[in-house]
């Protein structure tokens, strides 16, 4: 086979960008071409637009983005010398390859997704967004249409201004669903992504406290993430959770939108006979008038709640419920998300990816159905605002009243966590410092307990990077 050949099946069902569309996705940004070698026409073919010269290929075309750290308006030279055939700028420089020309960088990444998603007629795309559980969820969704037509999944946690419309540029012409995650850091953010992923089917998971000081207050939070209904129309799908605190605004919000509005936890989907076990699920999943046992390989009833929202989205589309079952069935943890492992006779549970007081609640539920000695080792939760000292306290206290045996937590906060724990039970708490005296304490504790195995749950905001503690203890 020659190489031609070969370029040609790897291009297959790849966009083409070529000058003059580049030029029409970005009309709103003034866009204009500028070449400084000669004024012969543009001639710029390209399968892929790519922000970083770290992860550069020859034939790309190069956007450059301004961020905290690096000016990728330094770097263009770096992309044409590795073979980017062109470059997305907000000022020229000087440089062999052309230039088009943006008002605004940031904005043109998403003028092109969007573009790009206008140009896919045949393309369905499930958008999920909630405080807590998106990831877990867009994996579920993954596994049950993944196996059904080529599906474009988020990669990893893509889910931001930068991140959604980096992903639905990965669109190609044979993808039939696209999944995205869909999340919010600041007001604004979802309708932003919202606009630019149109979603067929659009689903809010939960309303929790996650970047509470950003949003002000837990209405704010809903009316943020409540953006995601805000393009819907009526032949598209809102899905609701039924048992959330915000219920009823967010199904006031969806109507507005579409009369497809499904509900999930309760009404149109939901789950009875639930067996919570350490490390999986059990339960019953009804559709409309439709029952199938369900077995769920993941911890925890939160991710039964992910796993009927998942279900929801792909009833929504008239997915078969044989399909669902099979794909809910086939799904796994990601990193980080109460993955379990044992050290010796113990069981320590990875949940360190994140944390806001939903998930550590979540989690302390998930801990407290575990066997033997229980104890949770809790980092600081970040981006609390002026609710931050209120918060950890009222933490303290729910998981207090879990029963759990113990509660270790580290951090600026932790006394806070460790008083509020202290007030509704007989638990035994302790704040530190610093992690390296947790850990000696969590060793000494652990090789103390003859033959009790204990159950040992890692939590934290992913600034505490509490996984580290779970390496020292693996390691040792
Ligand atoms: P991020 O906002 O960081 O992208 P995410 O919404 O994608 O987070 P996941 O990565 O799926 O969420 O899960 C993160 C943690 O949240 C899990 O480890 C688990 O502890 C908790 N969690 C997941 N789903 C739920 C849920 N439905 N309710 C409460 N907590 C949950
Ligand atoms: N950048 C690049 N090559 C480098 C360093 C940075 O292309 O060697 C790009 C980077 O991908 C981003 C932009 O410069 O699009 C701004 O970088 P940022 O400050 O966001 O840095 P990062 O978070 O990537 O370290
Ligand atoms: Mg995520």
């Amino acid at each position: 086979m020659t190489a031609g050949n070969n370029n040609t099946i790897q291009s297959q069902g790849l966009y083409v960008w070529q000058a003059d569309n580049l030029l029409a996705a970005t009309e709103a940004l003034s866009s204009h071409w500028q070449q400084d070698q000669s004024d012969t026409e543009i001639g710029v073919t390209s399968n892929r637009i790519t922000t970083d010269t770290r992860t550069i290929k020859a034939g790309d075309i190069f956007l450059a983005l301004s961020g905290d750290n690096f000016d990728g308006h330094d770097y263009i030279n770096v992309a044409a010398a590795q073979g980017a055939v062109a470059a997305i700028v907000s000022r020229p420089i000087s440089t062999s390859i052309p230039q088009l020309v943006v008002s605004d960088t940031r904005l043109a990444l998403g003028h092109l997704a969007a573009y790009r998603r206008q140009q896919h007629q045949n393309l369905t795309v499930i958008a999920i967004t909630g405080s807590s559980g998106k990831t877990t969820c867009k994996e579920m969704l993954g596994s049950i249409f993944g196996r059904l037509a080529p599906t474009l999944i988020t990669r990893g946690n893509l889910n931001n201004d930068l991140g959604v419309p980096m992903m639905l540029l990965e669109l190609s012409d044979h993808h039939r669903y696209a999944i995205l995650e869909l999340g919010a850091n600041h007001i604004g953010e979802i309708a932003y992504t919202t606009e630019i992923v149109r979603p067929d089917v659009a689903c809010i998971l939960n309303i929790g406290t996650a970047h509470l000081g950003e949003f002000g207050s837990r209405e704010g939070i809903c009316q943020t993430k409540a953006e995601i209904y805000h393009t819907l129309t009526d032949a598209q799908f809102a899905i609701v959770p039924d048992k959330d605190d915000f219920t009823n605004q967010l199904r006031r919000i969806a109507e507005k939108h579409t009369s497809h509005v499904i509900g999930f936890g309760n009404t149109d989907v939901s789950a009875s006979h639930l067996d919570v076990e350490p490390e999986r699920s059990e339960f019953k999943l009804h559709v409309g008038d439709q029952v199938h046992d369900i077995n769920l390989p993941l911890a925890g009833e939160h991710n039964v709640n992910n796993a009927l929202a998942a279900a929801a989205c792909a009833h929504a589309l008239n997915i078969d419920v044989s399909d669902i079952v099979i794909g809910l069935e086939n799904a796994r943890p990601a990193k980080g998300r109460l993955n379990s492992q044992l050290l010796g006779m113990h069981r320590l549970i990875d949940d360190t990816y994140n944390a806001n007081p939903h998930s550590v609640r979540a989690a302390a539920k998930v801990l407290a159905a575990q066997t033997g000695t229980q104890v949770m080792v809790l980092g600081d939760i970040g981006e609390l605002g002026d609710a931050a000292v209120s918060e950890h306290q009222s933490l303290g206290r729910t998981i207090g009243a879990t029963g759990i045996d113990v509660l270790l937590c580290v951090g600026e906060y932790a006394a806070y966590s460790v008083a509020g724990a202290n007030e509704v039970s007989a638990i035994s708490a302790h704040a530190f410092d610093d992690k390296e005296s947790l850990l000696q304490y969590l060793q000494t504790f652990l090789q103390a307990q003859q033959a009790k195995p204990c159950t040992v749950l890692f939590k934290g905001s992913r600034s505490m990077q509490m996984e580290t503690l779970i390496d020292a203890l693996v390691e040792e």
